[in-house]
């Protein structure tokens, strides 16, 4: 794969015009829409892909995987509420796409891969970018024990069940965006998942989705 860092001016305008694109999309969160526009799509996708990493639009990555739809980063990232220092753990590293619009919001990012070719292809262009993203090889049912608690959570493929690891890890108040299988089989609902003092869950339901699943265990599939 031959992936370009370079940032030009054609790029920084089409970035614009997917901002533009997911405002009428409605996506009202100002610092949402900044942080799209802060990281360069493009550095994520083969640099055949060029022309088409500013459509909102979810594109093979290799491994069987894809960076997700510009305006499904921008909802799920909506939805979560991030805050500035906050600590977030990303479920599907994936592209590094994800990670790196959370970084670009002031998070301290913790993204978990089970696919190890990925996370390796990953790990090398998100180190070559200014985004502080944590990554790390391993199954994201069992979360990260070790860096825990987290104020966010984060789920980019779609999982059966909330995972409980993960509801653990969280603080109260904490926000989890999981997309959810629905009982048809044919794809999921965004659920939003708040941590309540009582350490019952609030569950919000925001539409229909299609990720590719949440698989168990490191693999290299
Ligand atoms: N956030 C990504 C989208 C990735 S697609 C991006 O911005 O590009 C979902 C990713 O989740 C895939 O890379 C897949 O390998 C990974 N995945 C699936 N099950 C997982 C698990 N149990 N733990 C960690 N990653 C997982």
């Amino acid at each position: 794969m031959s992936t370009s860092l370079e940032d030009n001016y054609r790029h920084k305008g089409l970035r614009k015009q997917l901002v533009d694109l997911l405002r009428t999309k409605g996506i009202t969160d100002e610092a949402v829409l900044n942080a799209i526009n802060e990281v360069p799509r493009h550095v994520f996708l083969d640099s055949s892909f060029v022309e088409l990493a500013y459509q909102d639009k979810a594109f093979p990555i290799g491994s069987g995987q894809t960076i997700s739809q510009p305006n499904t980063v921008a909802f799920q990232t909506q939805l979560l509420k991030v805050e500035k220092g906050m600590k977030v753990l990303e479920i599907g590293t994936g592209s590094g796409y994800q990670a790196c619009v959370l970084a670009a919001l002031g998070a301290k990012v913790f993204s978990i891969e089970r696919q190890r070719n990925l996370f390796f292809k990953t790990k090398e262009i998100l180190e070559q970018l200014p985004f502080k993203v944590k990554t790390f090889l391993g199954d994201g049912y069992e979360g990260l024990p070790t860096y825990q608690p987290f104020d966010r959570i984060i789920i980019t493929a779609g999982a059966p069940s909330i995972p409980e690891a993960l509801v653990k890890q969280m603080k109260v108040g904490g926000i989890m965006v999981i997309p959810m299988d629905n009982a048809e089989g044919d794809g999921q609902t965004m659920l939003r998942v708040t941590k309540m003092d009582d350490g019952s869950l609030k569950k919000e339901e925001f539409g229909d989705f299609k990720f590719v699943p949440m698989l168990k265990e490191i693999g290299n599939d």
